[in-house]
């Protein structure tokens, strides 16, 4: 087992990889900005060491200032936790190149996943079902783009290969919208992602957003760790998470989960990651793989009695998976709310000091968060502050848990999207379970509406 981590990442989530390690009796080195410096994982860290300014660019992005703080401090391994660089093959390689184990799969395989279209391609190969589209890239000539457009469809989405965190999408409802939609969305991705190539997808009206944790180890052996139902979303950013997926068909399930964990063998995969679908009328459609951790992993952990991060270090450290399929029983339900430093209906960012702070707590309620206090939200990055997870026997239980514990929790001084969520655990459908990923913003449409009526 290694000695020592260097954890590549901020907030939650570092608090939660040093936790793993300290579990795991590894020393740990927190690299952080300047905006940083005050935070609770960095006094926690056995050692830390500042990377560069507040910009992420300057710092948590910064990958000579990483390897040269893993070289100062003798640490072995690289954790990259979820964003900045833990979707980055090109540092994966950096780190391994520098005599450090990469906490994650090999570069290649970040590679091969990073991109949509080479990625989908191994995933059909693999004999997992996906979107119907494009074969590939779709290809200059606009005479072909309307054939394949006609064979797909309407309406289609066409997706950025490089693509990532709901950027680089475009919905095309029309014939006569086609060509522009497609140019348009080249030159945004050739901006955003330093690559021109998209790629087409049938698009799904009413679909609902369901994924595959797995767990794979460096001698094929793979497990899958039950799903999650993350079909609650704005702007295609999450907001609410659960596991298990309700109304679902187990046998369904049961048959793309077996899917997922063959395909990490058959792609050599290492590590944790997850399969994200698509599902409608009873069909799964992949849409993408996440080579790394995920902000929701904490509803798996609930469900299985598993510590993902614990076991992406063991793996890492080139240890065989323990778990074996037919021991993974999901047990019980539980949700996640993603607390955000934002307006909770106009979700403006709304960094700043956080004057008074009362965490919630009681029978099945987890807290990941590294805020406290007298803590001040820099405004340099992203807006989520923590996540509250309620685990109960069913859901319903979960749901009644996760309502007490907002309504004991104060975050002061700042907003926070806390109503926002109250009022989610007393909606009759999503009560009810099943709710398509366009639920919350035709919910907030509606809202929007009535107020202006008022
Ligand atoms: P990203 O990497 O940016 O998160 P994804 O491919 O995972 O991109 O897609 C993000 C979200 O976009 C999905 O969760 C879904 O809401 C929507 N989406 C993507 N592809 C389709 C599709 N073919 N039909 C309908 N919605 C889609």
């Amino acid at each position: 087992m290694f000695e020592k981590i260097l954890i590549a990442n901020r907030g939650e989530i570092a608090l939660r990889i040093l936790r793993a390690c300290r579990e795991l009796g590894i020393r740990t080195v927190a690299v952080h900005s300047e905006a940083d410096t005050e935070a609770k994982y960095v006094k926690l860290a056995d050692e830390s060491v500042c990377i560069g300014p507040a910009p992420s660019s300057a710092s948590y992005l910064n990958i000579p200032a990483i390897i040269s703080a893993a070289e100062v401090t003798d640490a072995e391994a690289i954790h990259p936790g979820y964003g900045f660089l833990s979707e980055n093959a090109d540092f994966a390689e950096r780190v391994e190149k520098s005599g450090f184990t990469f906490i994650g799969p090999r570069p290649e395989t970040i590679r091969l996943m990073g991109d949509k279209v080479s990625a989908k391609a191994a995933m059909k190969a693999a004999g997992v079902p996906c979107v119907p589209g494009s074969d590939g890239a779709l290809p200059d000539d606009p005479k072909e783009i309307v054939r394949i457009a006609r064979s797909v469809g309407y309406p289609v989405i066409i997706k950025a290969a490089g693509g990532g965190g709901g950027r680089g999408m475009r919905v095309v409802h029309t014939e006569a919208a086609l060509i522009n939609a497609v140019q348009t969305t080249k030159a945004e991705a050739q901006a955003a992602f330093n690559n021109p190539s998209v790629y087409m997808e049938k698009f799904l009206e009413n679909p609902r957003h369901i994924e595959i944790q797995v767990l794979a180890d460096s001698f094929k052996n793979a497990v899958w760790l039950g799903e999650r139902d993350c079909s609650m979303q704005r702007r295609h950013q999450k907001v609410i998470e659960e596991a298990p997926a309700p109304n679902i068909n187990r046998k369904l399930i049961q048959k793309i989960g077996d899917r997922c964990a063959e395909a990490c063998r058959a792609i050599n995969y290492r590590g944790a990651g997850t399969f994200e679908f698509l599902y409608e009328n009873d069909e799964f459609y992949f849409i993408e793989m996440n080579t790394r951790v995920q902000v929701e992993h904490p509803v798996t952990e609930m469900t299985t009695g598993i510590d993902i991060v614990v076991q992406q270090i063991r793996v890492a450290a080139g240890e065989k998976l323990a778990l074996r399929q037919k021991d993974i029983v999901p047990k019980g339900h539980a949700i996640e709310c993603r607390i955000n430093a934002e307006d909770p209906y106009k979700f403006t960012p709304c960094p700043g000091r956080i004057e008074t702070y009362h965490p919630p707590g009681g029978p099945g309620i987890r807290v990941d968060s590294h805020v406290y206090q007298g803590y001040t939200v820099p405004s340099n990055y992203d807006s989520m502050i923590g996540k509250v997870i309620a685990y109960g026997d069913t859901r319903e239980q979960a749901m009644r848990r996760m309502s007490i514990a907002l309504s004991e929790m104060i975050v002061g001084g700042i907003k926070s999207n806390i109503a926002l969520h109250q009022e989610l655990m007393h909606d009759a459908r999503f009560l009810a379970g099943g709710t398509s990923i366009h639920y919350l913003e035709h919910k907030l449409a509606a809202r929007e509406e009535v107020n202006k009526a008022k």
